[in-house]
């Protein structure tokens, strides 16, 4: 989605030519409705003094804050590509809250503006995407202040219960069209998207909602005096920084590849998994994967096509666990699965049927690549799977067990490729091995 930097800037050139249809339908759907809400907004708008100094204020605000957080920012951008959380809400909210919609929507452009040039183009995001994240949040901004308007407007924050009532259907309100609208563009963008990806991650969510919060009583504290503007700002640069930690944190144990975890995660969380598992009696598995002729993929396409079917292959074996199954990057085109709690009487069975059908999948999977000769469909993968339970024997190892699983996978690719071995009880050390009973203590007859 880069753009060269010697593409000239041309209209026929954006970026969102290269959306399928519906998504530059849904974008241009819902950029028309903002801009006919904004149209009406000035039509209707009649200008005070103070309003547009305090519009002007919170503009200034939320530049000098991209201005002070830039380095932040970007690196966020770089990192956290899929990231949503925009801590500008902070402004565009309050100014949603306070403002009447022609200025609250001036406001908003400004800082979305001023936030394209300095950090977003930068970062190389396309256009489009900053457009229309623009767009949900003034759409957002003019439902809050639709609700503002229902319940009395700024006057009742001051009334106990009932205006903290409002102030929450307000925000309730700016979050969910925010949500919507990017789910939306998500869901058309993505169809096989989780819920995850349509909503955000649950702690994403809730830096939302803090910032969203602080919104609120910085529109509260406003009303009371603008001079609060400035107490707004540590906060929010303490919260920003705290976003970035996440957000490297979970770079930094992600494949960028295929967006599974890396072999080092992976590892640690085995160790974790087994020590749980023994220690609660419960079943453990795993798997290990490797596509078969996986060189020939990259001989004959490139390895810009092998990259797009190792992540093809990623989301398929992904696509085939549960939610708290651990997949990763084990190594080139090797894949490891860790599955805690498969039912006890069919463990084995039952790892077998997820091998099997993880195998299956990839037969089926046809991948679209761009190659030097044009677009085409790599089809006819297959991958060799070699699985094993855990054994609860004490003091067993992560790579005890991938060794296990290991010589089950060259079974497979002996057997012919494209087959499923999983390790019978029998090839499994002591399984089920009782813990050590604790020495027994020398008997220390009392010195006479
Ligand atoms: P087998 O069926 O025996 O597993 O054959 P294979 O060709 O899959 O196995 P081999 O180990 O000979 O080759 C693995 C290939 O995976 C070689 C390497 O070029 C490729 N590979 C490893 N990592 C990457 C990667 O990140 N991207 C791409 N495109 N290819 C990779
Ligand atoms: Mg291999
Ligand atoms: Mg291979």
């Amino acid at each position: 989605m880069a753009e060269s930097p010697r593409r000239r800037c041309s209209v026929t050139r954006w970026a969102v030519w290269a959306q399928p249809t519906r998504v530059i339908a849904v974008l241009g759907v819902v950029e028309m409705l903002a801009l006919i809400l904004i149209g009406v907004a000035w039509v209707q708008f009649q200008p005070t003094f103070e309003a547009v100094v305090l519009a002007v204020l919170l503009a200034a605000a939320g530049i000098v804050h991209t201005e002070v957080a830039t380095g932040v920012e970007r690196a966020r951008r770089q990192v956290g590509e899929k990231s949503y959380t925009d801590l500008s809400t902070v402004w565009t909210f309050a100014a949603a809250l306070l403002l009447p919609p022609a200025l609250a929507t001036a406001t908003i452009v400004a800082v979305y503006t001023h936030l394209w040039f300095r950090v977003w183009k930068p970062a190389r995001y396309p256009l489009f995407r900053n457009t229309f994240t623009a767009t949900t949040v003034l759409l957002a901004a003019l439902a809050a202040q639709e609700v503002v308007r229902v319940t009395g407007g700024t006057d009742t924050w001051a009334n106990g219960l009932a205006g903290v009532a409002a102030l929450s259907a307000a925000t309730f309100a700016y979050a969910a069209v925010n949500w919507l609208l990017i789910a939306l563009a998500v869901a058309v963008s993505t169809p096989d998207a989780t819920r995850e990806n349509l909503f955000g991650q649950l702690d994403e969510i809730a830096v939302e909602l803090a910032t969203l919060c602080l919104a609120a009583m910085l529109a509260l504290t406003l009303t009371v005096s603008w001079w609060f503007v400035l107490l707004v700002f540590i906060p929010i640069l303490v919260l920003q920084r705290a976003v970035l930690y996440r957000e490297l944190a979970a770079a930094a144990t992600t494949d960028g590849k295929t967006g599974l975890l890396t072999a080092t995660a992976w590892n640690a969380r085995a160790v974790e998994a087994i020590d749980r598992a023994r220690r609660e009696r419960s079943t453990l598995a795993v798997l290990v994967l490797d596509l078969d002729h996986f060189k020939r993929v990259n001989d004959t396409h490139g390895h810009v096509a092998g990259d797009r079917v190792l992540a093809a292959v990623a989301d398929a074996v992904r696509a085939e666990v549960r939610g708290d199954d651990l997949v990763g990057r084990f190594g080139g085109e090797e894949f490891v699965v860790l599955l805690p709690g498969l039912p006890e009487a069919r463990a084995t069975a039952e790892l077998q049927a997820v091998a099997e059908r993880i195998r299956v999948r990839v037969t089926h999977l046809a991948v679209p690549v761009e190659t030097p000769d044009g677009p085409l469909t790599i089809s006819d993968l297959s991958i060799s799977v070699g699985g094993t339970m855990v054994p609860h024997t004490p003091g067993t190892t992560v790579e005890q067990t991938i060794a296990l699983a290991d010589r089950e996978l060259y079974r497979a690719k002996d057997s012919g490729r494209n087959a499923v071995r999983i390790a019978t009880a029998t090839e499994i050390p002591t399984q089920r091995a009782e813990e050590p009973r604790p020495a027994p203590q020398p008997e220390v007859s009392p010195e006479s």
